[in-house]
């Protein structure tokens, strides 16, 4: 990496700090974009700026989205009676991916932690309470992780679910235990969907 002048290293420096990125990915991508046009180069890095600026949370169910109100909760074909609740927005999208669902989600931007000082004021739980007494809602999935924090937390949701007068489920066992949403293949999460049983 010395051998290059400072300017390439810089590159190569800041490309190295993304995850999965080691050095030596870093230095070829670098020299790519310096073989490439400069249109190209202005485009990448326009791009990352403009997600710096542009993204922020939905303020209804706390998607990645580039407006006030994401794409999916503006959707009319979307039924606003169903709710999927899960961890983070890579979870909603594996959802989406699946195909099985289309009511409408809500992210809760974390799960329950006592032992990192994670509790249910610090996830989106009290929102979550506020749509489903607005907004109609008739059924909701819990579909957090099958590790300890995303049981805990959907245990404790649905605790306090149970006061209201809807359908309350979980996912069904098809996602391994400890598992990830954002890395259950699609068919097992269509399945655990479409499976899904009352608590
Ligand atoms: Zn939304």
């Amino acid at each position: 990496m010395s051998y290059y002048p400072a300017s390439i290293q810089n590159v190569i420096k800041h490309i190295a700090k993304l995850p999965g990125i080691g050095e030596k990915t870093a230095e070829r991508l670098a020299l790519h974009l310096l073989r490439g046009s400069r249109q190209e180069a202005e485009q990448l890095a326009h791009s990352i700026l403009n997600l710096k600026d542009k993204v922020r949370l939905c303020s209804r169910c706390f998607a990645l989205s580039d407006a006030e109100v994401c794409g999916l909760c503006s959707d009319p074909a979307r039924d606003p009676a169903f709710l999927c609740v899960v961890e983070q927005p890579a979870d909603m999208v594996a959802v989406e991916k699946s195909g099985a669902f289309r009511g409408m989600y809500h992210i809760l931007c974390g799960t329950l932690s006592p032992m990192n000082g994670v509790g249910p004021e610090d996830i989106r739980i009290r929102e979550l309470l506020e749509r489903v007494a607005k907004d109609r809602v008739t059924e909701v999935v819990l579909a957090t992780g099958t590790n300890v924090e995303g049981e805990a937390t959907a245990s404790y949701i649905a605790q306090i679910l149970a006061k209201y007068p809807i359908k309350v489920s979980r996912i069904a066992s098809g996602v391994p235990m400890g598992g990830d949403l954002k890395y259950v293949d699609q068919v097992t999460l269509k399945r655990a969907l479409e499976t899904r049983h009352a608590v």
